[in-house]
């Protein structure tokens, strides 16, 4: 987090503050083939990493704010999954302690007849809790 709000700082000097939105951080994002990226002059023109107007998205914060989309979202994800991974690395499986799971049966009468089905309850052992 603390990473993507830096970028809110710098002032790249093209005339307006940074502060008003994210380029998007989806690493092909200028290499996709929509009109709304062709930027610049005629001779000259490029596809230019999408722009995210932040507006009202400041009190929540949210990966719509970093990624114009799901795609440049999932493309930065697998690319940068080991890094991603490294910032809190799972190196061991955690356990919510729960109470002895209990199977019930539930049968409700039809005029074509019964149906039966099972559930089984799960509850957090809140004695347990650490
Ligand atoms: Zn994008």
């Amino acid at each position: 987090m603390d990473i993507f709000r830096s970028v809110h700082d710098i002032d790249d000097n093209r005339g307006f503050s940074m502060s008003d939105f994210n380029w998007c951080h989806g690493p092909y994002c200028h290499t996709k083939h929509t009109v709304d990226r062709v930027r610049g002059v005629k001779g000259s023109k490029v596809l230019r990493t999408r722009k995210i107007k932040l507006h009202n998205m400041r009190d929540t914060l949210s990966w719509w704010q970093f990624f114009c989309s799901q795609t440049c979202y999932d493309n930065f994800a697998h690319k940068y999954i080991e890094q991603v991974i490294a910032i809190a690395p799972r190196t061991e499986c955690l356990e919510t302690p729960i109470l002895d799971p209990e199977r019930k049966k539930h049968t409700h009468e039809y005029s074509w007849g019964n149906h039966s089905y099972y559930d089984t309850k799960i509850e957090v052992d809140e004695t347990r809790q650490s």
